[in-house]
């Protein structure tokens, strides 16, 4: 099978969690993805953890990517930020509004990704290529599904090059979305996000909260098996590889996973895909 892979991380707190996210990611880049990502959190909070890691994974030899969010910055903080992605000789970021953190009262100067996405192209041309969000179940916030398609559409007129999407577990929300963009002149490559189920109890509250639906009939699975890690983990890894099948061979370019640093299920679903990585996932 041949399939375009990028994983994501978070920028750990800690220098152990430095640490146990380099071990991590030495068992993820047997599976050679496109690039590792790497999240930002709003207004630059993380952002030197952030370039610490995109440092060591581009130390390693592997592309990285670093996430740009605009909320709570102003655009000569962005412009420093692009500097210093260009000085480290990045050429991909994943170009993002972020949430404001609650007491968080300004905005900033760039209000929306499109803004972003168009403030980046103006700065610096094609230095980078640009992925962007999109949600095939809908951002929360977006007033009706027409107004968040266009919004997505403004991010591709503005420049982005491919998008990434919000996770979902519903394959057919991930088509009808790419149908959509397309017919509205939108054809740019839109990589399904996977996120792998590691506790359903965590999975359901970060859903509520990022509006990413879990199917009934997942749900009151789950639910039946209560504190039975096992069981939750191995019908997780069955769905989960189920809807990356479904989408692989439904014609998306590749897949995204969200780590959440951690290696063990995103090997296992690569393996099972693939019949790779058997070794590493030991
Ligand atoms: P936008 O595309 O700006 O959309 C946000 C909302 O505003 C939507 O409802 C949209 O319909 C509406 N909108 C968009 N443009 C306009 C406009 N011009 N006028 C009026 N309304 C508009 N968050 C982080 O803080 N750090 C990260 O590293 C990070 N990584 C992520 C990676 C991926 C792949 C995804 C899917 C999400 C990530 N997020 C991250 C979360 C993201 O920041 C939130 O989902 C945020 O609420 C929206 O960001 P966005 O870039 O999609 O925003």
């Amino acid at each position: 099978m041949s399939t375009e892979l990028s994983i994501e991380f978070f920028p750990p707190q800690t220098p152990e969690g430095m640490a146990k996210l380099k071990a991590e990611r030495a068992r993820l880049a047997t599976l050679k993805p496109a690039f590792f990502s790497v999240t930002y959190g709003a207004g630059g909070s993380t952002r030197e953890r952030t370039f610490a890691v995109i440092r060591e994974i581009a130390a390693e030899g592997f592309d990285a990517a670093p996430h740009l969010s605009c909320v709570g910055s102003t655009k000569a903080g962005i412009r420093e930020v692009l500097a210093q992605f260009r000085a480290e000789d990045i050429r991909r970021i994943v170009t993002l509004r972020g949430d404001l953190p609650s007491g968080m009262a300004e905005a900033g100067e760039l209000r929306y990704a499109n803004e972003l996405v168009e403030f980046i192209r103006s700065e610096t041309g094609d230095a980078f290529q640009i992925l962007v969000a999109a949600y095939p179940e809908w951002h929360p916030q977006a007033k009706t599904p027409e107004v968040d398609l266009q919004n997505f559409v403004r991010k591709v007129k503005a420049g982005a090059n491919a998008a990434i999407t919000q996770y979902f577990y519903n394959a057919d929300a991930y088509f009808h979305f790419v149908d959509q963009a397309r017919a509205l002149g939108a054809d740019i490559p839109v990589y399904p996000g996977i996120m792998p189920i590691v506790s359903f109890y965590k999975l359901s509250r970060f859903s509520d909260a990022c509006g990413a639906d879990i199917p009934r009939w997942m749900r009151r699975r789950f639910e039946s098996y209560g504190d039975d890690v096992d069981s939750i983990r191995a019908f997780g890894l069955d769905v989960v590889t189920g809807l990356c099948e479904k989408l692989l061979t439904g014609g998306a370019p590749g897949l995204h996973f969200y780590s959440m640093n951690q290696s063990a299920l995103t090997l296992e679903i690569w393996r099972r895909l693939t019949g790779t990585a058997k070794e590493a996932a030991k």
